[in-house]
């Protein structure tokens, strides 16, 4: 029997997690805004086109062919780690396997590299997405996860794609560039030691990498113009700045990156036409820590999420209709186009 209703995640974050997840790094309580605002980049139609082709054709092959792809549902996560393996190569790089337990089974985070050329080589830039679904409820169908986190990862692809291709024509940044496409984003190990990106996060820290930047597409195709579409979290003065309608992408960090946040707000709106907004805030907001950025926060480094806002816009959060169908890939491709605009801002 199809079931109906809103966020039936299997799992909710435990308490204990949530507790250690908003306040086990007390960060300052500074509260950082960019107002919604339409940007002045205009990039073509034949362009915005392209894009879209790209993210569609991979939203839909993520959501079709690898529904419930979790812990839960091995074989459907091994396929799709195969294909992002493959999507790698394909792009003409090299795969980067980051295998880690969970019980007796390996999972894997996947990345991919663009080296550096030049002075800064050694400081790197991380554009990446969770790519596991949520599991629902028994009872529910699977969770194609289409817009949480198909979005993010066809996003994250794309870019691969167009900065590999620029480093093999000789247009080599000066950053090295890297690509991750983590496990276990999703509860029951979100904000846990089991969650890819801290395992990453805190691997890299180890080693003493400089992560200058850190930027993760997180649930990036729902928009709506219609007023009341958008919701908040209960902080005084977010719907006055933010707006009524949920027609806009929000760039979100915790407070200590509120320079970053700032930096990539100006960087978006410079690249694309889209309406964007910005708020650094203190991680106990609700939904402000809610994805892997959070990782990479709480090991010191600037991070940031780009998002539709997930729970706070998209009704079919954390549902069997998260599907390909209730997306607007046209206003999610001139944010992909923003947001490479915004990698290669923060590149130089
Ligand atoms: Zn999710």
């Amino acid at each position: 029997m199809k079931r109906r209703g809103r966020n039936v995640g299997r799992f909710r974050t435990p308490i204990w997690a949530a507790i250690k997840g908003t306040v086990g790094l007390l960060g300052s309580m500074k509260v950082m805004t960019e107002p919604t605002a339409a940007g002045t980049g205009t990039p073509s139609a034949a362009e915005v086109a392209r894009i879209r082709g790209e993210l569609e054709r991979d939203v839909r092959i993520l959501a079709r062919e690898f529904p419930g792809r979790g812990m839960y549902r091995l074989p459907t996560l091994r396929a799709c780690e195969a294909w992002i393996a493959g999507q790698i190569e394909a792009a003409g790089l090299m795969v980067e396997r980051q295998a880690y337990r969970v019980g007796d089974v390996e999972v894997v985070n996947y990345h991919a590299t663009v080296r550096g050329a030049g002075a800064t080589r050694d400081e790197i830039v991380v554009v990446g997405a969770h790519y596991d679904a949520v599991e629902l409820l028994p009872g529910y169908e699977l969770c194609p996860a289409a817009n949480d986190n198909g979005s993010g990862v066809a996003a994250t692809l794309f870019l691969m794609r167009e900065f590999a291709t620029e480093a093999r024509a000789g247009r080599v940044l000066g950053r090295t560039l890297r690509f991750s496409f983590w496990v276990n984003e999703e509860p029951p190990y979100f904000w846990t030691e089991e969650m890819g990106s801290l395992v990453d996060a805190r691997a890299r820290q180890a080693a003493g990498e400089r992560i200058v930047a850190m930027l993760t597409p997180e649930t990036i195709g729902c928009f709506s113009s219609k007023p009341g579409s958008q919701q908040y979290p209960p902080i005084p003065g977010l719907r006055e700045k933010f707006g009524d309608a949920g027609d806009f992408i929000a760039l979100i960090g915790m407070s200590e990156s509120h320079e970053f946040v700032r930096r990539c707000v100006a960087l978006m709106r410079e690249h694309s036409d889209v309406k964007c907004a910005g708020a650094a805030l203190p991680a106990v907001v609700p939904g402000v820590g809610a994805s892997d950025h959070w990782s990479f926060w709480r090991c010191g480094f600037p991070a940031l999420m780009i998002t539709d806002t997930a729970p706070f816009r998209y009704e079919f959060y954390h549902t069997p209709e998260d599907v390909p169908e209730k997306m607007d890939f046209e206003m999610m491709s001139r944010v992909v186009c923003g947001l490479r605009g915004v990698v290669r801002g923060v590149m130089g």
